[in-house]
């Protein structure tokens, strides 16, 4: 895939014709911070220790999700309880206190430079995660100073996480942005499933397991394997999204 080949396909099933790029929603676990890891060491404490079956390799599949969503759905389908809202909640609290044990995580190599680069080319930077976990949101301020707009959405900002479009709909809306005016950056396919249904034309950034063609497969407009390559094709891609019909 070519970002001109990118653009075109973006135009053919939107009907838009034109994208004036201002603007870049960016998730944060996986794309900010190699966190993903450890979240899944968490969630499979937390479901041992309530005796639900899971594998490790589940919860990147269901990246992106709400932690609420994800304990409700597993203690439907693992245990057949139906869990409350508020027992979802206390239950999340317990995964990230196992999360927070694990200790401190890395950045993911080469966003902050790739990020810089958006920035200096005069886009506007707003973070748009699922997560509610304090310890991390802080570090964005922190780690990736001077980044990103005031506007954020997280968990609390969301009825309905990734897939929904939701976060996305609700971040183009505090932006004042439409769809044609925005890129989503992503590394999970329910990710890139809830940008694309908002509309935005949604990079894939292939951070962990998780395959290229499966990008592809959720939506993905543009896939990358990692920060550095897309950093390098950012003047093509910039370009590329200039194109009218
Ligand atoms: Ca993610």
């Amino acid at each position: 895939m070519t970002e001109q080949n990118a653009i075109a396909n973006y135009y053919k099933y939107t009907g838009k014709k034109s994208f004036n790029f201002t603007t870049a929603l960016v998730d944060m676990d996986g794309v900010l911070f190699d966190s993903m890891k450890n979240h899944t060491r968490a969630w499979v404490k937390l479901m041992k220790k309530n005796g639900i079956k899971c594998t490790r390799d589940e919860f990147y599949m269901y990246e992106g999700m709400t932690g609420r969503d994800i304990i409700k759905m597993k203690f439907k389908d693992g245990a057949g309880k139906n869990i409350t809202d508020d027992e979802a909640q206390a239950l999340y609290k317990v995964k990230t206190r196992y999360f927070t044990e694990l200790g401190d995580v890395e950045m993911i190599d080469g966003t902050l430079e790739l990020l810089k680069a958006l920035k200096a080319a005069g886009i506007k930077c707003v973070l748009v995660t699922g997560s509610g976990t304090h310890t991390m949101l802080e570090r964005v301020d922190t780690d990736y100073e001077g980044i990103f707009d005031k506007q954020r959405i997280t968990a609390t900002d969301v009825k309905r996480g990734k897939p929904n479009p939701e976060p996305y709909l609700k971040a183009m809306a505090k932006m004042n942005a439409q769809p044609n005016e925005c890129i989503v950056i992503e590394n999970a396919p329910l990710g890139v499933q809830a940008g694309h249904t908002a509309g935005c034309f949604t990079v894939g950034v292939t951070t962990g397991p998780i395959a290229e063609k499966d990008m592809y497969k959720a939506g993905a407009d543009m896939v990358y394997k990692d920060m550095a390559s897309f950093q390098a094709a950012l003047p093509q891609l910039i370009e590329a999204l200039k194109t009218t019909l």
